[in-house]
């Protein structure tokens, strides 16, 4: 499938791997906005969270307990955000479902 995520899980195009397992594949994102900022994607091509399905429930709630391992691992517990982008007007550009993981600096309220 000509989907940027899905050549990067299958090694096609080069990333920086942060974890991965069965389902899911961790990445530093090309244009850090923060010290840590790594895309968490499941291995399954889902197009964003309005496309996923009642099957994807597990999934989606997976890409988040690798969230929290992945800050753990990182020491930014105390303080990190994930973030669905929906839709163009939320700046998504790559249609193929991703959480942002950021930290490692102080993150203010409310996002831009
Ligand atoms: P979004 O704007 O929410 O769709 O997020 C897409 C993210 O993917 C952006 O933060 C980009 O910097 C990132 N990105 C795009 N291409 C690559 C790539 N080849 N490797 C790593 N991250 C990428
Ligand atoms: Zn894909």
């Amino acid at each position: 499938m000509d989907c940027l995520f899905c050549r990067i899980i299958r090694g096609e195009i080069p990333s920086k791997k942060v974890y991965e397992d069965k389902e899911t594949f961790v990445f530093e994102d090309i244009n850090g906005q923060a010290p840590t900022h790594v895309l968490i994607i499941p291995k399954k091509h889902i197009v964003d969270i309005k496309e996923a399905k009642d099957e994807d429930a597990e999934i989606i709630g997976k890409l988040h307990l690798v969230a929290a391992k992945v800050a753990r691992d990182r020491k930014i517990e105390n303080g990190y955000r994930t973030v669905f982008n929906v839709g163009p007007g939320a700046g998504q550009s790559v249609f193929h479902l991703h959480l942002h993981l950021l930290g490692g600096r102080s993150l203010a309220w409310p996002p831009g």
